[in-house]
């Protein structure tokens, strides 16, 4: 087994390293403050071919495999998760899924858009009343004519004020749960549909995170995504590689906490010395220097997986809970480095403490990662 790095993939991580040290680094404390991510890094995403990865060339996609996906959003994700989640949520979740399930003039249409960042996505499968128990959704979509009107909310939905094109859970028949969920790519601009910002999140601030409202929202028939009533199969397939995404992104912010504890270690003097030099900080940094390790190991084997075309949703539950719950841990433990320093947002360890704290809670929470894992365990589902 070889964990090298190809030549091709060093390259395209060094492109992003470069990219978020040049775009997003200098921005990160002003972004935060202000609540918003300057809405031009989105074009900028999509020129250096990162809003297309593993999206195939005909399509304006840049190819590549998983693992390049992998390094490219580790990299985003240690330098601002708001950033990361752009891309994980409008390449992730909405351009692979159409590319996976949609039409020939689906594709045609929406992916050279989003692939160049000329046009983003969002993901909107959640509701005030349904989180975890997704299938149980009540946006209603009603046959009429030649296409579907649709009425409903959804909420907490990433890129949702900026999107232009909405991948859309809804309910188009009464058949019980999931099984009546359809998929939709609504153009965000059709009449009905309005947008409210979500202000006040703990982290991930800069990020465009909306309440969509639909009220008699009229599409043709050709924006259904998929087979009507497979709606809820697409959701779980797109959020099966999502996770591998958002452990990527967790690896991200694990790494940058490293890379901050052991600077501002080496620099800080207490009691005459360094404080590197005291064994209980050396303690912290080798717990999350292991976690680090183990989460960037788990997430790359999911990439193995699925360029392998093996079966990886388990694996991508397991990075996705690992990493995430890691990634608290090390920004946690990062913050106890930097001591009082921490909890002032001009050092960057506070910032990854409250972007980590989300990661264990969206694409299922670490609970539901767990139903997973046990479902295939067991061969029992608690859901
Ligand atoms: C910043 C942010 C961005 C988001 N982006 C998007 C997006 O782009 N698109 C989108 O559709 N959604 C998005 N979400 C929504 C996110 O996916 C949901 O918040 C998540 O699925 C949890 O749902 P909930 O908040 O309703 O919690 P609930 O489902 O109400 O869960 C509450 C608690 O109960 C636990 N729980 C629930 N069911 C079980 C069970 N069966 N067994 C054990 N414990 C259980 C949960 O683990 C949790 O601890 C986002 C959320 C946030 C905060």
């Amino acid at each position: 087994m070889d964990l090298a790095l190809s030549v091709e993939q060093e390259a395209v991580r060094k492109l992003a390293e470069d990219f978020v040290a040049r775009e997003v680094t200098p921005h990160v404390v002003a972004w935060d403050r202000a609540e918003n991510v300057d809405r031009s890094i989105v074009k900028k995403l999509g020129g250096l071919g990162f809003l297309g990865l593993t999206v195939p060339e005909e399509y304006g996609g840049s190819g590549g495999d998983h693992l390049s996906y992998c390094l490219v959003t580790e990299e985003l994700g240690r330098g601002d998760s708001s950033v990361r989640g752009i891309v994980s949520v409008s390449l992730g979740l909405v351009a692979k899924t159409i590319a996976s399930w949609g039409s020939e003039e689906q594709k045609r249409q929406w992916l050279p858009l989003l692939t160049s960042g000329e046009a983003i996505g969002c993901f909107g499968l959640t509701e005030p009343g349904t989180g975890s128990d997704a299938g149980n959704l009540a946006t209603r979509a009603v046959r009429d004519g030649g296409g579907y009107v649709i009425s409903g909310t959804k909420t907490f939905i990433t890129n949702g004020t900026w999107a232009d094109v909405v991948l859309l859970f809804a309910r188009t028949n009464d058949s019980p749960g999931h099984r009546g969920v359809s998929a939709f790519l609504v153009p965000a601009d059709t009449p009905g549909l309005s947008r409210r910002t979500i202000h006040g999140k703990l982290g991930l601030r800069g990020q465009a995170t909306a309440e969509l409202v639909l009220e008699d929202v009229r599409i043709p028939a050709s924006c259904l995504l998929g087979p009507e009533g497979k709606g809820f199969s697409i959701a779980m397939s797109a959020l099966a590689k999502g996770r591998m995404s958002v452990a990527a992104g967790c690896v991200g912010i694990a790494q940058a906490a490293l890379d901050a504890a052991v600077r501002y270690a080496g620099e800080r003097e207490q009691f005459g010395k360094v404080i590197a030099r005291h064994q209980l900080v050396q303690e912290l940094l080798s717990d999350i220097a292991v976690d680090v390790d183990a989460a960037r190991l788990l997430t790359w084997r999911v990439a193995d997986l699925i360029d392998r075309g093996q079966d990886f949703a388990t694996a991508a539950s397991k990075a996705k809970l690992y990493a995430s719950e890691a990634a608290v841990r090390c920004a946690n433990n990062a913050l106890q480095v930097f001591g009082g320093y921490g909890y002032i947002d001009e050092y960057p360890v506070g910032k990854l403490l409250r972007d980590a704290r989300v990661m264990t809670l969206y694409e299922g929470t670490s609970q539901i990662q767990k139903l997973i894992i046990g479902r295939a365990l067991t061969g029992v589902s608690a859901f």
